[in-house]
């Protein structure tokens, strides 16, 4: 029997992927979702989310990702929770290889996200929304008025440190060199924030908690010699990981490993997306995602009638 072959696939069900397929199946696309885990994805890990529009409250991160699956499902799409194990994107149509079977589409959405980087401290994980957090511009707001040490020294680290600086008391920058790997454009509003404190050629070695953080203890790279330095919060900025591995040698990436796509979330392979965090991007939010997710879904939509006409 001939194998169906589907007008989208998106991989990745979080807020970019299930925009992404809303999108589409309201354009009447045979639309199916595959996900390894939970709808919601990096989302869904945290209980607060207060700057996606339209929530007065704010809103829990799990919570709205079975929204925006259920939203997405009102319109026929079809979530498939399973892993992808490779794909084959240069195919027509394109494979998609999963634990449960091959399946075929005309277009593929690639919306697998991306991981911060953690420092792999024993107590990191059980702190993680309990004062250890790994996106200022998500988490910023919980640590007003106290005290934060923010790892890192690249210009993620220096960007969080000055947006913390506007919010907390107090901003250490704990970098395991002498001087910042950051652009030169921050250093000027670096040297204005007086309450942004260095810890140079430093790593946090613990992290000392009772219910939530309390404090770090660092460790000089140089002399060894232990410090220990009391705050409310730990943001970790030592980069991401974006989900691409089964994309390479087929998708462009760039440096650092992302999906090379620009606003209109087109790679370099005819009828394939990227979308959300795992693109080039100046800014990985749940509404840049979910934008990507509806511009995806246009484009998609355009390349499929170009070869049904
Ligand atoms: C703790 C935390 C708190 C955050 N808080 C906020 C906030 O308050 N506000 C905000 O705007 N942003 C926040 N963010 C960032 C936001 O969650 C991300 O920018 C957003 O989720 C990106 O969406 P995405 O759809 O691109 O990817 P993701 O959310 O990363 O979803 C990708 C999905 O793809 C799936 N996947 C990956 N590989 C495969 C595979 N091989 N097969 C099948 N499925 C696969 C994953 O399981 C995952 O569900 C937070 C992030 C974290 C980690």
């Amino acid at each position: 029997m001939e194998q169906k072959i589907l007008d989208v696939i998106i991989i990745g069900g979080g807020p970019g992927g299930y925009t992404a397929a809303l999108y589409s199946a309201r354009a009447n696309l045979k639309t199916l979702v595959i996900e390894k885990l939970s709808a919601g994805g990096q989302m869904a890990t945290t209980s607060q989310v207060d700057n996606y529009p339209g929530f007065e409250e704010g809103v829990d991160g799990y919570e709205l990702g079975e929204k925006m699956r259920q939203g997405a499902e009102r319109f026929g799409v079809e979530s498939l929770f399973t892993e992808v194990e490779s794909v084959d994107l240069n195919a027509q149509p394109k494979v998609i290889h999963t634990s449960e079977g091959d399946l075929l589409a005309r277009t593929v959405i690639l919306a697998t996200g991306a991981n911060p980087r953690e420092m792999g401290l024993e107590e990191e994980q059980k702190l993680k929304g309990r004062g250890v957090a790994y996106c200022a511009t998500c988490d910023g707001m919980f640590y007003r008025n106290k005290t934060v040490v923010v790892v890192g020294g690249g210009n993620t680290a220096v960007a969080d440190a000055l947006f913390l600086s506007k919010i907390c008391n107090k901003v250490y920058l704990v970098h395991r060199r002498d001087q910042l790997r950051a652009s030169k454009s921050y250093l000027s509003a670096l040297k204005q924030s007086l309450n942004i404190e260095f810890i140079w050629n430093a790593k946090v070695k613990e992290i000392l908690y009772d219910q939530k953080v309390t404090g770090v203890v660092v460790e000089d790279t140089e002399s060894g010699d232990n410090i220990k330095v009391a705050c409310d919060g730990v943001f970790v900025a030592i980069g991401r990981i974006p989900n691409t591995d089964m994309f390479k040698g087929q998708t462009d990436l760039d440096s650092g490993g992302y999906i090379v796509a620009d606003e209109t979330t087109r790679t370099n392979l005819p009828g394939v997306f990227a979308v959300g965090d795992v693109r080039t991007k100046p800014l990985r939010q749940i509404v840049t995602a979910t934008a990507d997710g509806a511009v995806a879904s246009k484009f998609a939509e355009e390349y499929i009638d170009m070869f049904s006409e």
